[in-house]
């Protein structure tokens, strides 16, 4: 099987044919640390992470998420706040590492910070000017996008239509209005660096392009986002690296996911519709989070409620019932292998929909089997599928402990299950069919299979 990508630039399916035969490289354009993320921010987190994954199956991966610790937005955080701008971004970098990993995000190979690459920033500016495809003007820098023929080939633009709809106020120092800000001055009150062309700091796209040439080369396999970032941020990223690097393309993947909206409108930071990701970890396990933000497939808008959620959690719940009370060991985890039908419905295009179909129908025939080395077996296969799509990560029994506060203990629940046990062994009913009666009245449910009985809160 191959695998298949959806790439933004050419708008359809094709198969992923990496640069060499065994190794992979992907850039993902990592938060602007001025905030808590919200679930929307986590989509793109959380989508590139289970490709990275799939493609570890495969290939020797090198995968970078960059952090923006530089930006404007930044800056107003720190007048607005009174704190120091490396203390902003150290706080939020932490926390959005921290929410990250709670939904199993597993860290990127390389998280390049943008301040810390300054350096390569100027030098690419330079050789844009050197080539004749930037220029200065009152202590700026601008990209020319008319130097660029192929502007607006990644977005589906034209520039010349763009030019003539444009509505942007064109700042005096422009050649056109579409020019985009490689370096601009800074004031004593922002961070700047000292460059050729003065004290100032550098526009948002050239930090992308710089921090994936350092770390990734001059073309890489596979650049991500949301899709918002197409336009500008992807297409000019995509013209100062290729003008930088003589042509050379810059990214032979564009992989893009849809927007999380709420009541069907865009959850973003600046419209204040946001749910952090944080808040909702208060109250929900962040293996619920994940399996909402994939249920759906990466590139379809996703409207988030308590719905997705609620049934996030009643699909896990199902998957942890049925491995419950299997014993399986690291070694019979780590050796199964999820289904091949599981895998091909990731291959293709990430269709998590499918892949979870595949899930569950793997948990229905562990539900009906009835032999144990059968049943061990089955569990196996779906840690496997846990590990590759990063669910089950806990104890099952973990997991329906954690589940609501019930007013009773573990402790207390198990103790009323084995006197229930007991009763049942002396033929007791009655007083067996009191203690069920009495664990339900306190929200715990009951069932009896063939490894025994397990309990779980109700709704
Ligand atoms: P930011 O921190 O705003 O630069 O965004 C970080 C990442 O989150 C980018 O890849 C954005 O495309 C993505 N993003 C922001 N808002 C949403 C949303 N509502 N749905 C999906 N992705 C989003
Ligand atoms: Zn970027």
């Amino acid at each position: 099987m191959t695998i298949y990508l959806h790439d933004t630039r050419q708008g359809r399916k094709i198969a992923f044919v990496p640069m060499k035969d065994d190794e992979v490289t992907m850039y993902l354009c990592g938060p602007t640390v001025y905030n808590y993320a919200h679930i929307g921010n986590a989509r793109p987190a959380v989508v590139f992470d289970l490709l990275a994954r799939v493609l570890r199956r495969r290939y020797k991966l090198t995968f970078a998420r960059n952090i923006t610790d530089v930006d404007d937005k930044i800056n107003a955080a720190a007048v607005q706040t009174g704190k120091p701008i490396g203390e902003i971004t150290a706080r939020f970098i932490e926390a959005y590492n921290e929410d990250m990993a709670a939904l199993g995000v597993q860290p990127p190979d390389i998280e390049p910070r943008a301040t810390r690459h300054i350096a390569q920033m100027i030098e690419m500016i330079r050789t844009l000017i050197d080539k004749g495809f930037a220029y200065e003007a009152e202590g700026h820098v601008l990209f020319d996008v008319e130097r660029y023929a192929d502007y607006g080939r990644l977005s589906k633009r034209n520039l010349r239509e763009m030019i003539a709809g444009s509505r942007i106020e064109v700042a005096p120092y422009k050649r056109s209005s579409h020019d985009f800000v490689l370096w601009k001055p800074s004031t004593p009150e922002l961070p700047g660096w000292e460059s050729p062309w003065g004290v100032g700091r550098p526009g948002w796209h050239i930090e992308c392009s710089a921090m994936a040439a350092a770390h990734l080369g001059d073309t890489i396999d596979i650049h991500g986002g949301g899709q918002d970032l197409v336009f500008p941020h992807h297409e000019n990223e995509l013209a100062q690296s290729r003008c930088a690097h003589d042509g050379a393309d810059f990214a032979r993947y564009w992989v893009h996911n849809g927007f999380l909206s709420m009541d069907h409108e865009k959850m973003s930071k600046s419209l204040g519709n946001v749910v952090l990701v944080r808040e909702l970890l208060e109250s929900v396990p962040g293996e619920v989070i994940r399996l909402a933000l994939l249920g759906a497939h990466y590139r379809q808008p996703l409207d988030w409620s308590e719905e997705t959620m609620d049934s996030a959690r009643r699909m896990l719940d199902r998957l942890y019932g049925a491995v419950r009370g299997i014993e399986v060991g690291a070694a019979a985890r780590a050796a199964a292998k999820p289904p091949d039908a599981l895998v091909e419905a990731l291959e293709d295009d990430l269709n998590t929909p499918k892949a979870m179909k595949e899930f569950f129908a793997l948990a229905r025939a562990l539900n009906k089997a009835t032999d144990a080395a059968e049943r061990a077996a089955l569990a196996a296969q779906m840690y496997a599928c846990g590990d590759l799509m990063g669910f089950l990560q806990t104890d099952p029994e973990n997991w329906f402990a954690g589940e609501g506060s019930g007013d009773l203990s573990v402790d207390e629940i198990n103790a009323m299950l084995a006197r229930r046990t007991a009763a049942r062994e002396t033929r007791d009913y009655a007083a067996a069919d009191a203690i069920r009666d009495e664990l339900a009245a306190a929200g715990i449910g009951i069932e009896d299979g063939p490894d025994g009985t397990t309990w779980r809160r109700l709704e």
